[in-house]
């Protein structure tokens, strides 16, 4: 059985980790995809915008172009080396103004993104007459070649266009021509934040159905642990009663057959001791069926009998009465409290404390100490022992019914694990809390306290 629900939920937790995957990896796809429509719409809304510098500033342009020129010619003549071209062209003196002028455009046509931008020259290559084209230089994109812009990496970024530029020239009566090639890179401020939230539905969505699908799962195996638990402790239940009936059962069934013996019969003295014999297994049976039912009550049909009593007299009476049946025990007291007038029920405490009492003895004490005192405007008695203690992970089920330490181990004490439930039970029914402090071989020390 056991086997059987660790397989079960080996595989459940498998199978919700291959749907979490799956639908992991879904989102994941959804969002690239979703950055890659991004990345679409941000493109064609600026092409539309800028096809050509043209329509940023004619003048501009043509400054460019007559920059490009006396900067090519000087290198015809000699002037310039290929190094000087570079600086000269991306040094330009209207770097900051077209840069303006390409922000405000942006900010007007596609007022819903904040967008920084770059302009890279890639290519710039010039072809003389027949001659072998001369490449002054031809790079991937870099910043490092940024002629208009506000940004500061093409990390983030990503390409929107290229142009390409072809100026014709005449220089010393030899035909040029030049050919450049920019690149525009536009980086949209909180693209992340636009993309999530033009995700919310299907990341709320599939947050919702993993979060549903882990609630259902830890429902269904809290639900699964629970009956396991509870058919335990019935079975655990069903073998100590069994065995708690077995003994006095056995003995009657022995007696009823030596009374069947006729000596026996008329030896008065033998006949009384099997009498006697009967009357204790009957009274053995009588109060095992009498703590069963005391404890079938539910909660709220426990009737209780309360009066006004002093509460110390009524401990010390328990406690005199449980050293004459167990005289070999060393009881003492540290009453701290005194003439304390509590209204409880005399009939069930008594039997919740010699519960507690009985179970010291029965769990190997030979010295148990009770006190009492005020903690917190409430009446504490404290029960301690010098037994065998109790482990701390099996602590916080000892008030449940039917629970038993030693489950299974029938022989070593006799208990049926309802005593601390009824003590439970009473305490509650006073109003009050019981609870256990105990360190597996060191002893228990119960605490119950009672409204004053
Ligand atoms: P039981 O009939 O088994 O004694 P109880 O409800 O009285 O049932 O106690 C539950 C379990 O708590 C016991 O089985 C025992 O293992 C543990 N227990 C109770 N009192 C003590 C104690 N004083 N010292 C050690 N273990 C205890």
């Amino acid at each position: 059985m056991k086997q059987r629900i660790n397989l079960l939920i080996s595989f459940s937790v498998i199978a919700l980790i291959v749907l979490m995957t799956v639908q992991c990896y879904l989102v994941k796809t959804a969002y690239e995809y979703k950055v890659a429509q991004f990345h679409t719409q941000i493109k064609n809304e600026i092409g539309k915008i800028t096809n050509n510098y043209s329509d940023i500033d004619s003048e501009l342009v043509a400054k460019k172009e007559a920059l490009y020129k006396s900067l090519s010619e000087n290198y015809i003549k000699g002037k310039n080396t290929k190094q000087d071209i570079k600086i000269g062209v991306l040094k330009n003196e209207y770097q900051s103004a077209v840069t303006q002028q390409i922000q405000r455009k942006f900010e007007k046509d596609l007022p819903y993104f904040k967008i920084d931008f770059a302009i890279v020259l890639n290519k710039f290559i010039l072809y003389q007459n027949a001659k072998k084209n001369d490449t002054i230089f031809s790079e991937k994109p870099f910043i490092e070649n940024k002629l208009y812009g506000n940004l500061n990496s093409l990390h983030q970024a990503f390409l929107v266009r290229s142009y390409v530029g072809i100026t014709n020239g005449t220089f010393e009566n030899q035909n040029y021509k030049l050919l450049t090639e920019d690149s525009m890179y536009v980086s949209v401020i909180d693209w992340e934040i636009i993309i999530l939230r033009r995700m919310t539905f299907i990341l709320i969505l599939s947050l919702l159905s993993i979060l549903t699908l882990i609630t259902l799962f830890v429902i269904a195996l809290k639900a699964l642990i629970k009956q396991k638990k509870v058919s335990d402790v019935k079975t655990d239940f069903i073998n100590n009663i069994t065995h708690e009936l077995k003994t006095p059962l056995a003995t009657l069934g022995i007696s009823t057959k030596i009374l069947e013996q006729k000596n026996i019969r008329d030896n008065d003295e033998n006949f009384n001791a099997i009498v006697n014999t009967i009357s204790r297994q009957n009274n053995r049976l009588q109060s095992l069926i009498d703590q069963v039912m005391a404890n079938s009550l539910a909660e709220n049909e426990l009737e209780l009998q309360k009066e006004k009593i002093e509460t110390e007299e009524f401990l010390l009476s328990i406690i005199n009465d449980f050293k004459i049946t167990f005289p070999k025990i060393n009881l003492k007291t540290d009453f701290q409290t005194q003439k304390t007038i509590l209204v409880l029920d005399k009939f069930h405490l008594t039997t919740a404390f010699l519960n507690v009492l009985e179970n010291a003895v029965k769990y190997g004490s030979s010295t148990i100490t009770i006190k009492t005192k005020i903690v917190e405007k409430q009446f504490s008695i404290s029960i301690e022992d010098d037994g065998i203690g109790i482990a701390k992970n099996k602590q916080s089920l000892l008030f449940d019914k039917f629970y038993r330490v030693e489950q299974g181990n029938l022989h070593n004490t006799k208990g049926l694990g309802l005593g601390l439930y009824y003590v439970a039970q009473i305490v509650k029914a006073h109003q009050g809390s019981v609870s256990v402090m105990s360190d597996l071989g060191k002893g228990t020390e119960f605490t119950i306290l009672l409204k004053v």
